[in-house]
């Protein structure tokens, strides 16, 4: 019998948890805790995102500080938005909400933010220090994930862990924390050959790929631990994972429903870094 990994109901105990800290940290410092979110253009999968950072702010109590911009913004002016924004005192967490539009260079913009304003662990000395085992501020996706495998009492040590999808976002940061979780990690993508088969052999199985369904009951141990990252549209436009929740779950030991799996714990896990950033600076 598989068991749920309730993202939800972990992420609003955690919220509870983060907001004592978060008011404890007003009252000795004098100061709220702050967050900047800075929106380019009209995406509305991102006007989403955004909306929920804002609302988790509102509920754990740290200061959001949202800059909605134009899509045809110059990339300098929002470099000089970014570098005004960093330096501000009020504010200990800075993240530029992702995908930029084309013209400009996302790299470039993520390189204004210095390492310990980076809540969403993406700057390039936040990743070396992940790879490193160092203390950084960890990709909020993995990091979530992390902490709903502790939350049920899973050790990653030894485990055969797999994960599909090696993004700088969710893949290859997931790939660092479960190897410096001591299991024994392979990262699998598009160009990887035989997937079902090498898939049979996780004991954890992680599936970042952006693919309605693509995880399918004949790809899974039995007895295995699957996480699902994917948010997709089904045929019906209905919100699905990466994996055929329906078909799979009776295989799995534990499984992350979508939704309701690792998407509440990503924002949660954002808010946590806003905290330590605010703890640190
Ligand atoms: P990317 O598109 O950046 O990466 C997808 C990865 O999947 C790539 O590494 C790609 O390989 C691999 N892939 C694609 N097709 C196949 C295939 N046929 N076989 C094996 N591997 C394949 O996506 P992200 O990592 O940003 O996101 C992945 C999913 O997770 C998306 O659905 C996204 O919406 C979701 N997501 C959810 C979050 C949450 O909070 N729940 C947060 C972030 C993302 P290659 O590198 O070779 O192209």
């Amino acid at each position: 019998m598989y068991k749920i990994l309730d993202g939800k109901a972990l992420s609003l105990e955690k919220r509870e948890n983060l907001k004592v800290l978060v008011a404890k940290y007003e009252k000795e410092r004098n100061q709220r805790v702050g967050l900047a979110v800075i929106l380019v253009g009209n995406n509305p999968a991102s006007q989403v995102y955004v909306r929920n950072k804002i609302k988790a702010c509102e509920e754990v109590g740290i200061k959001s500080y949202a800059y909605y911009l134009p899509e045809d913004i110059k990339e300098s002016d929002l470099c000089d938005l970014v570098k005004e924004v960093v330096e501000n005192p009020a504010i200990h967490g800075v993240l530029v909400q992702l995908p930029l539009p084309k013209h400009i260079n996302a790299d470039k913009v993520l390189a204004l933010i210095p390492r310990k304003k980076d809540v969403d662990g993406f700057s390039e000395e936040n990743i070396g220090r992940l790879c490193m085992n160092e203390d950084c501020l960890v990709a909020c996706t993995p990091n979530g994930i992390m902490s709903l495998l502790a939350s049920e009492g899973i050790s990653t040590m030894g485990k055969k862990a797999v994960v599909v999808g090696r993004s700088n976002i969710v893949g290859k940061p997931m790939a660092m924390l479960l190897i410096n979780g001591d299991a024994t990690v392979t990262v699998y993508h598009s160009k990887t050959k035989n997937l079902k088969e090498e898939c049979l052999q996780a004991d954890i199985l992680i599936a970042a790929i952006g693919k309605a369904k693509f995880i399918t009951a004949d790809m899974v141990k039995e007895g295995a631990i699957v996480v699902d990252v994917g948010m997709n549209r089904d045929e019906n436009g209905k919100l699905c994972g990466d994996v055929d929740f329906e078909n799979v779950k009776d295989k799995c030991s534990y499984i992350t429903p979508v939704p309701g799996g690792v998407g509440p714990m990503t924002i949660t896990m954002l808010m946590f870094n806003a905290y330590w950033a605010a703890i640190r600076s």
